[in-house]
């Protein structure tokens, strides 16, 4: 391809909406232009990874025995009221009517749809199991678009559906999935991690999430290194020790109330009283299902909403509205707490860190005051204890005992043991070899391919630009011509660009009238793997310039023409 025949636009400036390093190159890279907030026109050079990045996911699919199809973006109110999530999936979907006034949705996901389909031509045990999947455009009315292709409104997904006779079976079709995501994403020349995950909206009772490590990724994972532990945040688990506990037993003094004049926060109110926060019990009132539940952690700890829908058996959680808590307690949120709130009937769940605790300061139920010397216990009426709280660097890690990191992570894929949530709704039965009619067992499995293409980036870049590997770069390899008005050394640019094209190697030839410095600029902002330098001086002093992008200027090697082929090949071997 001739540079200057090609649709790439490069810039000097990041884009001012741009946050992330990935983003910033992707605009900046000729990658993608901005259309409107979270929507995106791939261009030339980022279709081409895109391209790349899909066609690793069908073979690897493909391989993993899963067929191909492709559904509907556009799907009929219909299938999401038989499952219930018409209502469920809330303003996050995007609606529309036809001119018939039926209802619409653009597909967010598309379980509905599939188990729809394969219900109507799947009968019996015979046919099973199967997996299909698709690579079609999703569309999420995030609340937040942002970074670029990160949390984008339309995005490429892939996502799979498994169907099988029983857990048992279906356990196999989801390993089956696992593993080829792993070997999707190490094609890919990402480093990704499976976590445990919760398994959200989607429902079911199993997952892992792949993670990309990265400061700028959106999620918390807790990683164990002493047995491999790593779960995403929202779900992840700790070993409640007995010396957090321990601190808070102080003699059975009785309570005391005092006032806390202006203090709202733990911070302020732990500052004003000279005490840590950890002796603090952090109380919360949320509306559970639109009743009204006390929430009590640790002062220093945050409460993980997550878990508390789970402990609940709640559809939705969100912290009350203001006139909610003075009704429950008395007072505003700051000096809330579960000793008496006006509202005796009022549900109070706790932390498990807090059974026992004695000795410790709750709000007071009264505007700017607060009580110490409080024995929950003896105090307070905590309906139940729960694990209830996020967990934070240096917590022990509950399956064996280590403490545990906490790091930043991107998802770019998910898997979901999703058992019959949606095979009973749709009635998707088989036959089972007795002639009796049994419920499929599901799963669903989906890799972000827009998102995945902007990780490898954020996992692959330094100040100059992307460093792509060489498996989804737009180009493998970029030819600078320097003197492309001199015919001898042009053909020697072309030659060899032919040379590696019949060996199925992508080349680009910077065939612009641009001073060399130009040049180099952006090839090392696209970030080619292999760059080439073809000039009238290096090819009198013996040949051409062939080096790595991930290499620094040191490692250059000049080759002689005839050797040159060879020698890319070679540089491009090394790389994933
Ligand atoms: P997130 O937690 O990031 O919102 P999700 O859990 O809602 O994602 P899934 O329903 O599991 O997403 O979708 C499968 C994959 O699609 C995700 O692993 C992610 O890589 C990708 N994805 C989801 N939402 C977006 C988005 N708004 N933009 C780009 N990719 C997305
Ligand atoms: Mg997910």
């Amino acid at each position: 391809m001739k540079w200057t025949k090609a649709l790439i636009q490069t810039l000097r400036d990041d884009p001012a909406d741009a946050e992330i390093d990935s983003h910033k190159l992707m605009v900046r890279a000729g990658l993608m232009k901005k259309v409107a907030g979270g929507l995106y026109t791939y261009l030339p050079l980022g279709m081409r990874t895109l391209n790349k990045v899909q066609k690793i996911v069908r073979e690897e699919m493909d391989r993993a025995g899963a067929q191909e199809i492709v559904m509907p973006i556009l799907q009929p109110a219909e299938l999401w009221k038989t499952s219930g999530r018409w209502e469920s999936m809330g303003p996050g979907m995007f609606r529309l009517k036809d001119r018939a006034q039926h209802d619409y949705a653009l597909s967010p996901t598309a379980e509905e749809m599939v188990t729809d389909v394969v219900k109507s031509i799947v009968s019996s045990y015979r046919q099973l199991p199967l997996t299909v999947y698709q690579i079609q455009w999703k569309f999420r009315d995030e609340i937040r678009p942002r970074f670029g292709l990160m949390r984008s409104k339309e995005f490429l997904m892939k996502d799979a559906y498994s169907f099988d006779t029983s857990l048992e079976a279906a356990d196999a079709s989801y390993m089956a999935m696992f593993n080829a995501y792993k070997k999707v994403f190490a094609r890919c020349g990402l480093k990704a991690y499976p976590v445990e995950a919760d398994t959200g909206d989607i429902g079911g009772k199993f997952s892992h999430e792949f993670h990309v490590l990265a400061d700028a990724g959106e999620d918390g994972i807790a990683f164990c290194d002493g047995c491999g532990y790593a779960a995403n945040l929202e779900k992840a688990e700790r070993k409640v020790c007995a010396s957090l506990t321990s601190g808070k037993d102080s003699a059975s003094l009785l309570m005391e109330v005092i006032p806390t004049p202006g203090a709202k926060t733990i911070e302020q109110v732990s500052k004003f009283m000279g005490v840590p926060g950890s002796a603090f019990v952090k109380s919360l009132v949320y509306s559970v299902d639109g009743t009204p539940v006390m929430v009590c952690v640790p002062g220093d700890r945050d409460v993980n909403e997550v878990k508390l829908k789970h402990f609940l058996g709640a559809k939705k959680v969100e912290l009350a509205d203001y006139e909610t808590v003075l009704r429950a307690t008395g007072a505003n949120a700051g000096s809330v707490g579960p000793v008496n709130p006006a509202d005796a009937t009022l549900k109070i769940v706790a932390d498990q860190e807090l059974k026992g605790a004695k000795g410790c300061i709750v709000g007071a139920n009264k505007d700017d005051h607060h009580i110490k010397n409080v024995d929950l216990d003896r105090d307070a009426k905590i309906g139940d204890y729960g694990d209830l709280v996020i967990v934070r660097d240096g917590d022990i890690c509950a399956k064996c005992g280590k403490p545990m990191v906490i790091k930043r992570g991107i998802e770019v894929g998910h898997v979901f043991k999703l058992g019959t949530k949606y095979t009973d709704a749709f009635k998707a039965v088989y036959k089972n070899d007795q002639l009796a009619e049994q419920v499929m067992v599901m799963g669903c499995y989906g890799i972000g391919v827009s998102r995945t293409m902007q990780a490898v980036i954020e996992q692959s870049h330094d100040k100059d630009g992307i460093v792509w590997p060489a498996s989804v770069a737009p180009y493998q390899v970029c030819i600078s011509l320097l003197d492309p008005d001199k015919e001898d050394v042009a053909k020697v640019a072309f030659d060899l660009e032919a040379a590696l094209e019949a060996e199925g190697i992508d080349v680009i030839v910077d065939d612009r009238a641009e001073r060399p410095g130009v040049k180099f600029k952006d090839a090392d902002l696209i970030g080619f793997p292999v760059r080439v330098v073809v000039g009238g001086k290096g090819l009198a002093n013996g040949g051409v310039e062939v080096k790595r992008r991930c290499d620094d200027k040191s490692k250059m090697k000049l080759v002689p023409v005839a050797e040159a082929a060879a020698a890319i090949k070679e540089a491009l071997g090394g790389l994933a």
